[in-house]
């Protein structure tokens, strides 16, 4: 398959960097979380990582031209011809355009874009059980993807916590964010083709399933 660039939209906690994390090793692709990047910025105090803080505990988003930036490094680091998931990024109109001009300069293209597709109930109950790995970032969720042993990571035996943006409290500001500044990159990559919806309230194996075929199928076009 060639080297496929994928965009995975939704809204938090609708799973989409679980996904991610599945098809970046099924595929062999690098995933490029913008949340794990800020988040990492920050454990190491960087001036990013300093400067996304506030943004991030509030639940509000980094401004346009730190995130851009930073993920365009991300993109330039790879190796050459290494395919890559974008997950969490772009998450504004600002961001999707200059996104596109900075591909463009590279020459490179979006193959696809998946857009997960939760209600609001589902995401909330999703993002309060959710717990992360502090050493890899892999996910779960205690009532529905649980590790094998409580609080600890099943691939790298890391310890597991919870988000503070994760609180009941941001998850209202953060679900407000996506409604308001995310969503209309919906409209903005449907009418660019290579865009599908998937239902993310299936189970993590038929979301990866679901996935999966929409991927390989776009390969093929
Ligand atoms: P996430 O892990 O994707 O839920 O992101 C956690 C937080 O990081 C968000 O609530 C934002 O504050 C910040 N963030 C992540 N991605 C972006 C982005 N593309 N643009 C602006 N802020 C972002």
């Amino acid at each position: 398959m060639p080297a496929a660039r994928l965009i995975f939209l939704g809204p938090p906690g609708s799973g989409k960097g679980t996904q991610a994390q599945r098809l970046a090793s099924r595929l062999g692709l690098v995933q490029l979380s913008s949340g794990d990047v800020l988040r990492k910025e920050r454990q190491e105090g960087s001036a990013i990582g300093r400067q996304a803080a506030s943004y991030m505990d509030a639940g509000t988003l980094v401004p346009d031209d730190v995130i851009t930036g930073v993920m365009l490094s991300g993109i330039d680091r790879l190796q050459a011809g290494v395919g890559f998931i974008l997950d969490g990024f772009p998450r504004t109109v600002a961001q999707a355009e200059a996104l596109e001009a900075g591909l463009r300069q590279r020459q490179l293209k979006i193959t696809t874009v998946l857009d997960f597709r939760l209600a609001d109930e589902e995401i909330i109950n999703r993002i309060i059980g959710r717990r992360v790995c502090k050493a890899c970032a892999a996910t779960y969720n205690v009532s529905f993807l649980p590790p094998k042993v409580a609080g600890k990571c099943d691939k790298c035996g890391g310890e597991l916590f919870q988000r503070k943006d994760d609180s009941r409290e941001v998850i209202s500001t953060r679900l407000e964010t996506y409604r308001d500044q995310t969503a209309p990159l919906i409209d903005f990559y449907s009418r660019r083709g290579q865009f599908h919806s998937v239902d993310a309230a299936l189970g993590a194996d038929a979301v990866e399933a679901a996935v999966l075929r929409v991927v390989e199928v776009a390969s093929r076009c």
